[in-house]
């Protein structure tokens, strides 16, 4: 491993050791992928909406490093079988919000004092590259992931990593160059390797996903609106809670 390469997954490592309720996350996952990657230019094809380039963040982009921060395994359990988020998901959900904040943070600082530019996104949709027509980030922290192998697009519309698919991702761009890790050939997704899953499409209350592989946003989207107004546990979550919520197949 290049010694930037370990100095990076220290950062984050060290970081999301740090918060004070680590205890609710397992170590976090992080991968690396080229900034001249061709996946990069095909991507407002493959995903069929304008996606905003590496390069297009930081000029001189070599390295987009990225990270997933998985639920630990009793917070999953807290919304398995249920068809209601718990409190313990809808804290998590807001913690992993904090530690990749502190990640995105700690990244610039300790690179930047290394001569490192750094350009990220905050892990919430608030800013430039989220495309309020079409309910959709410009950014895509997914795309990064599943080109730098972290993980595969399960059935659900989510990464699923090797730990499973309950977590929050963030990314940055740098710089400089890191050698990447490998994009996964198979899928971590039951359904896609056996047809034998579609636990996320049984359990989403709004029909938004689709044993075809389609997704409705709109449809998502308008059931988190009326949700959110009237529990108190923001988020959904029920289409991170089947069996892919904590591996990857
Ligand atoms: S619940 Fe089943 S079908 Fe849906 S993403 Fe997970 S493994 Fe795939
Ligand atoms: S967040 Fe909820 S409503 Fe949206 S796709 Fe997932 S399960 Fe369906």
């Amino acid at each position: 491993m290049s010694e930037l390469k370990k100095f990076v997954e220290d950062i984050i490592k060290r970081t999301a050791a740090e918060h004070s309720q680590s205890n609710m996350f397992l170590e976090p996952i992080v991968g690396f992928a080229s900034a001249e990657n061709p996946l990069y230019d095909k991507l407002d094809e493959l995903i069929g909406r304008p996606q905003v380039h590496p390069k297009e963040f930081l000029e001189t982009a070599k390295t987009v490093i990225v990270y997933f921060i998985p639920f630990s395994r009793e917070t999953v359990k807290t919304i398995q079988g249920k068809n209601a988020i718990s409190k313990e998901w809808s804290r998590s959900y807001t913690y992993a919000n904090e530690i990749l904040s502190n990640i995105g943070r700690n990244l610039h600082k300790e690179l930047e004092l290394n001569g490192i530019t750094v350009k990220s996104e905050p892990p919430t949709y608030t800013n430039a590259t989220y495309d309020s027509i079409n309910l959709s980030a410009k950014w895509s922290h997914k795309s990064t992931a599943v080109i730098a192998g972290i993980g595969t697009f399960g059935l659900n519309h989510l990464l699923i990593t090797e730990k499973g698919t309950a977590g929050r991702l963030g990314s940055v761009v740098i710089d400089a160059e890191i050698e990447p890790t490998k994009a996964r050939e198979d899928s971590f997704c039951l359904y896609y390797k056996s047809g034998k899953c579609k636990v996320c499409v049984e359990k989403c209350p709004s029909g938004a996903l689709s044993d075809d592989g389609s997704f409705n946003r709109f449809r998502c989207n308008a059931y988190l609106d009326g949700k959110n107004i009237r529990d108190s546990e923001q988020g959904c979550g029920m289409c991170s809670s089947g069996p892919c919520a904590t591996r990857g197949f």
